[in-house]
């Protein structure tokens, strides 16, 4: 069965500090009644070794001071110890029995049932522990300590340990309410963001694409959540992009796709003869929708893919070469091909940049006017290094301008139906250079022509 986390945190740290605070208890319990019995033990020895000197300081040239004696073993029989002093012809001198039996019976019965009851299986009996009293290194008498033994409590000392195991009692209960309590809190703290977290993952996998705004003081908290939060751009990016992609490629198709079905329909219905021009039209049609089915695959391919195959190769050979391959269009339409090209190593993706400039120039060449200049050059600066494609073409206006980077666009659109081109080039171009982190600028006048600039970084971070 799962449970929550919050739950499984708190339940666990609970478990924790009971088992921690009763190990404490148990222990310190332990230890300090066995101190404490080794402290009643000794005092016992004490308090006899007290009363014999007591004794022996009565004693004086022979003769006892009974009154003092008595006195002592008054104040003795008050502390749970029973007296007789017994001089060296085996006269009793004070005998706390004679003297009171009933309080030394009730004594002996009270400590008993103490120690019976704080223990119930203490073996204890009266004891009685003979001590010599000397005068001048001499025996002068017996001292008889009677006592409960081997030890005793008095009421004081009951009291003691009760107290101490009261305060033990509390302070575990505290402990423990305040480790419940800091444990709600901490896994409090654990448990909202994760659950913030996942409730957005599940919105985000609903199609909402909302960024997370929480800011947790946990660092694997904190990453998740910026994780999360890439993934939902990411993803809202393609969705976006897949959505527009549907939406223009729809758009492109439908007018082939119209006039293709229209003449057909016309052959078939026998208003048009189906000539040898028509059919070729028709074909012209279906070439073009073609052309531009290959040109949406290459443009998914450039704007979805975003692994670079990085490579240090010649900038200036790939250009050199890709020029080459333009030559017999180039003399075909007549043009003039100036260059100012230098050898300059990058890092960089070789196939997709040769892709984004085969476009530039390939534009550069449909849009040129017969006789016209194309001047393609490069310049280099520490970081970057700048193409230029240059042409004396048709240009473009300004109103379009800002929008020739956008896919399916074109610039006057019937002019350039007659060039076959479907208004992808520029697009690719643009999404090959973001994806080097590199830039791509256009000047362009009317009837003038146009001049591209690419930005490439050398290195590739
Ligand atoms: P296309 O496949 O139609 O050439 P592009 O994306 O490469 O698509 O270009 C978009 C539009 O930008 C073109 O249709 C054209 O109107 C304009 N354009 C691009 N390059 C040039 C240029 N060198 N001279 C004039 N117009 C250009």
């Amino acid at each position: 069965m799962t449970k929550s986390l919050r739950k499984k945190l708190t339940i666990s740290y609970i478990i924790i500090s009971l088992f921690s605070v009763l190990l404490i208890a148990i222990i310190s319990n332990f230890v300090l009644e066995v101190q404490f019995r080794e402290y009643v033990k000794k005092n016992i020895v004490n308090k006899s070794e007290e009363i014999v000197s007591s004794i022996e300081k009565n004693y004086f040239n022979g003769s006892w001071n009974v009154f003092a004696i008595e006195n002592i073993g008054v104040k003795a029989l008050e502390n749970g110890m029973i007296i007789k002093v017994v001089d060296n012809d085996g006269n009793v001198i004070w005998d706390a029995k004679q003297y009171n039996s009933g309080q030394c019976q009730n004594m002996i019965t009270h400590y008993s049932s103490n120690m019976m009851r704080r223990y119930p299986n203490f073996k204890g009996e009266f004891k009685e522990d003979v001590h010599r009293a000397e005068y001048n290194s001499k025996k002068i008498a017996e001292v008889h300590i009677g006592y409960y033994g081997p030890y005793y409590f008095t009421d004081n000392d009951i009291l003691f340990l009760n107290t101490l195991n009261g305060a033990i009692i509390v302070v575990s209960i505290l402990t423990i309410a305040i480790s419940i309590l800091l444990g709600r809190l901490i896994s409090n703290r654990i448990s909202s963001p994760i659950v913030k977290v996942s409730k957005s993952a599940n919105k985000i996998s609903e199609g909402e694409y909302e960024k997370i705004e929480i800011v947790s003081d946990i660092g694997e908290i904190d990453e998740l959540i910026n994780s999360i939060n890439n993934l939902s751009e990411k993803l809202k990016n393609q969705e976006y992009l897949r959505k527009r992609l549907t939406q223009d490629v729809a758009h492109e198709l439908r007018t082939p796709l119209s006039t293709l079905k229209s003449h057909i329909e016309a052959m078939i219905d026998g208003i048009w003869e189906p000539s040898k021009d028509r059919l070729k039209s028709c074909l012209e049609e279906a070439e073009r929708l073609n052309g531009l089915v290959g040109d949406i695959y290459k443009l998914t391919k450039y704007e979805n893919e975003e692994k670079l195959n990085l490579t240090r190769f010649n900038l200036g050979e790939l250009l050199q070469n890709i020029i080459m391959n333009f030559e017999k269009s180039m003399i075909d339409k007549g043009l003039l091909v100036i260059t100012d090209i230098k050898d300059v190593y990058i890092y960089a993706d070789r196939d997709k940049i040769a892709q984004a400039i085969i476009n530039l120039i390939s534009n550069a060449v449909k849009f040129s006017k017969k006789g016209g200049k194309i001047i393609i050059s490069t310049v280099q600066s520490e970081k970057n290094i700048k193409v230029f494609i240059k042409d004396e073409g048709i240009g473009i206006s300004q109103k379009d301008l800002p929008y020739i980077f956008e896919r399916f666009y074109r610039a006057d659109e019937s002019r350039n139906r007659d060039t076959g081109g479907a208004g992808i080039g520029l697009s690719i171009t643009k999404s090959i250079i973001d994806l080097h982190k590199g830039d791509i600028t256009v000047k362009s006048k009317q009837n003038e022509g146009s001049e591209f600039i690419i930005t490439i970084p050398i290195m590739h971070e």
